[in-house]
């Protein structure tokens, strides 16, 4: 097992980061820099998860690239992690109540959404989630929502949820906690290593980035739809269309929600690059977009016009 990384080894991943994203040199040297810089302790980082089903972690454990995995698991200053922490009970709990207090720079993660309305549904040992939270959330550089529950309330805010499950900004916005140029959002169902990864590398190298005004995606990372860059567009711009699964053609009267989602998995895919949802034949089921598993109005498969308007979503985002 290395004990170092040489320069040459961070852009090597940098390079990889970038590139699997479509992105000019200028993101390999800040991806390799902000590496470098988590490598070397600053910032620190701390992972709580509220209500999630852990997958998020699981996706961030399962990067794949040069050195990454080192990188995550033994380089990286993650102070606290639920999966991957040996600390457990008081001494868990008193780690991140001294990250609250920490006159050192540090990300917060956050992986799940919050329960608004019923605190006690989320406990760290004996304290809501809650308040676990809120002083990390006050004291932190910046605060990454990794995942769709954490970003828009996902799955745990489905509609009729007694919870009063949010996303961390609209949390942090409840609470009075300015986010503005601190909160980064990085959704996805699960979200893609690659994202988490070349986000924290963006904020340790670079500072906050450029992010969708409404949504605080990083545009890097979420400006393009899944539909202009999907293998099958070409169908769909001839109006070739599967009428069932395992037909050729394009997915979208099969339900494709693509047009809607905002994300980069046509480039970097799944699992190492194996494959994606639609190269597997089955539609995008929207897992970025802020209403994915919220409201029984937004299923997930597109339904028609009345309450998926694909044309309104694209001249929206590309009017900015
Ligand atoms: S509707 Fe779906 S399958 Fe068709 S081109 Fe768009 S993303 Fe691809
Ligand atoms: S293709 Fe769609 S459903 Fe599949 S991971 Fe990407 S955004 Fe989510």
């Amino acid at each position: 097992m290395k004990k170092n990384i040489s320069r040459r080894e961070f852009l090597k991943i940098g390079g990889y980061l970038a590139t699997g994203f479509g992105l000019s040199q200028y993101y390999t040297d800040v991806f390799a820099s902000g590496l470098n810089n988590l490598v070397s302790g600053t910032p620190k980082i701390i992972w709580l998860q509220a209500q999630s089903c852990s997958g998020c972690s699981v996706s961030f454990l399962n990067a794949n690239g040069p050195y990454i995995q080192q990188i995550i698991t033994e380089l990286v200053s993650i102070m606290f992690h639920p999966t991957i922490s040996a600390a457990q009970g008081d001494v868990a709990i008193d780690i991140i109540k001294n990250v609250s207090s920490a006159d050192f720079p540090f990300i917060f993660i956050v992986e799940g959404a919050i329960p608004l309305d019923m605190p006690k549904a989320c406990m760290i040992g004996e304290e809501t989630f809650e308040d676990m939270a809120i002083p990390l959330l006050k004291r932190a550089k910046y605060i990454m929502a990794a995942g769709t529950c954490a970003t828009y309330g996902g799955i745990p805010s489905a509609e009729g949820n007694p919870t009063g499950a949010v996303g961390v900004m609209d949390f942090m916005k409840n609470k009075n906690i300015p986010y503005k140029g601190r909160l980064v959002n990085c959704p996805l169902c699960p979200t893609h290593p690659a994202s988490i990864i070349g986000t924290l590398a963006y904020l340790a190298g670079k500072g906050y980035p450029d992010v969708d005004e409404k949504l605080l995606t990083p545009h890097m990372f979420y400006a393009h739809s899944v539909h202009y860059n999907c293998p099958r567009y070409h169908f769909y711009e001839k109006g070739i269309f599967a009428d069932k699964f395992g037909d050729e053609g394009c997915l979208f009267k099969l339900g494709c929600l693509g047009p809607l989602s905002y994300t980069t998995c046509p480039w970097r895919q799944w699992n190492g690059g194996i494959n994606w949802c639609i190269r597997a034949a089955a539609p995008c089921i929207g897992c970025s977009h802020p209403y994915f598993a919220k409201f029984k109005d937004f299923p997930f498969y597109r339904k028609g016009e009345k309450y998926h308007q694909v044309k309104y979503q694209e001249k929206d985002r590309t009017s900015k």
